[in-house]
């Protein structure tokens, strides 16, 4: 990257031209692409087919992989800057950006295999095909260790069992890791990572759940009988699985907290604009100190989140260790995303109520950041658990 330092929102952060470049490509796409629709997709959970076929096209579905394989060869702050923009419109298109990148892309870009990544990794990073992430089940969520699906080993291949819940990109990826119990007596030792692909026999894509956010992404149940999974598409060596979900989900996390960011810096940026826009009582409400201080409020915890999460994507470009960085990010951008749109919700009255102003859009889909990819409560015992490391 060229060396220019460029200033975001006041600080140094270091920033390149590109930082910079990226972030316009992606507020562009994002109000031009994204804006148009967001309402209905929302309202009819409907999937943004030519929206994500977009965003493979300005390359936005594989920003951190390599160009070898067809991605951006960017590092994570620019990842983060897109994923800010783009969520501050669409926290649906957002997080299928985000799991292609970071949990599966990054995943197999880092441990895949150089056969498994010319067969997969090249097709996903240039958004040919999308992928999805398959490690919870109706009964292994926060405690992921407790896997019911199984993998057995059939010497030149495995027979997959079981049902996947909550799968984001399930009806529409292409490519699906898989985690799945092996050997039952070495608990989360004995799991493993598979790559399937959608067109297996005995692999079925369940029902579609009905969300309260995120609506227009598709969250799915999956389920296989008797799969048939060649040994070639085992991700790291046997018993690596649960190994390969945790260090993949460290880095999710980091997406999800710029996801979370750009859901409140969206909702504050409206709640502004509003604010100097509505009257009461013979003047704008912005003029109203209470509103004053909500706005004050919102900007001081985004910033601060903003900061969390930079930082946290700067330890992973360095490749330092980023596991509670992450996971502190994570924490706070979703409580500031989850106040700060309810606020947003409040400084809009009536209007915030309806669908057409946005903000209560972006108020339901904010919670989702505080639940997947680790709950608030597991984001704790992470950075408890770093804490006496
Ligand atoms: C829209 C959506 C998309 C998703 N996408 C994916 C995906 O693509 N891939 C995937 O694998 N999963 C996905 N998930 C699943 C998500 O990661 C899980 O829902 C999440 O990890 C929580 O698991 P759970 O729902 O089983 O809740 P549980 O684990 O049952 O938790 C219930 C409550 O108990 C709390 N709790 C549990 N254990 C502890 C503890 N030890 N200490 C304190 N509190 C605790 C939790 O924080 C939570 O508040 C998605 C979920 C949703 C809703």
């Amino acid at each position: 990257m060229a060396s220019t330092t460029l200033e975001l929102n006041g600080l140094n952060f270091n920033l390149t031209e590109e930082h910079m470049a990226v972030r316009d490509a992606a507020r562009d796409f994002a109000q031009n692409e994204l804006l148009p629709g967001v309402i209905e997709r929302d309202s009819q959970a409907k999937f943004p087919t030519e929206q994500v076929r977009r965003m493979g096209e300005l390359g936005f579905l594989g920003m951190m992989v390599s160009p070898d394989y067809g991605g951006g060869g960017m590092d994570t702050v620019s990842y983060v800057i897109a994923m800010e923009e783009i969520s501050r419109v669409d926290a649906s298109s957002s997080v299928i950006m985000s799991v292609n990148n970071s949990l599966v892309c990054w995943g197999l870009e880092m441990f895949g295999t150089e056969a498994q990544k010319q067969n997969y990794l090249t097709r996903l990073a240039t958004g040919e095909v999308i992928g999805a992430f398959c490690l919870s089940e109706p009964e292994a969520g926060s405690d992921a260790t407790s896997q019911h699906t199984t993998a057995t080993d059939q010497g030149d291949h495995y027979l997959l069992n079981g049902t996947k819940n909550w799968i984001t990109n399930g009806g529409s990826a292409a490519v699906y890791l898989v985690m799945a119990q092996t050997d039952a007596e070495k608990r989360h030792r004995g799991i493993n990572c598979l790559i399937v692909e959608k067109d297996q026999p005995g692999f079925v894509v369940g029902k579609k759940e009905d969300k309260l956010g995120i609506r227009a992404s598709d969250t799915h149940s999956l389920m296989f009988t008797d799969v048939k999974v060649p040994k070639e598409n085992r991700i790291g060596d046997d018993g690596f699985g649960f190994k390969f979900a945790m260090s993949t989900l460290n880095g999710g996390r980091i997406g999800i907290a710029a996801q979370a960011l750009g859901i409140a810096a969206g909702a504050y940026e409206l709640a502004l604009a509003y604010a100097q826009e509505r009257k009461s009582f013979g003047k704008k409400i912005f003029e109203h100190q209470a509103i004053q201080f909500k706005l004050a409020e919102m900007a001081t915890k985004i910033e601060a989140a903003r900061l969390l999460v930079y930082k946290a994507a700067r330890l992973k470009d360095e490749h330092k260790d980023y596991v509670q960085a992450a996971a502190m990010a994570k924490l706070f951008a979703s409580d500031v995303a989850m106040w700060a749109t309810t606020e947003a919700v409040q400084i809009h009255g009536g209007y915030g109520y309806v669908k057409e102003f946005h903000v209560e859009r972006m108020m339901r889909d904010a919670k989702i950041t505080q639940i997947y990819e680790g709950t608030s409560e597991i984001q704790k015992l992470v950075i408890a658990r770093e804490l006496v490391k």
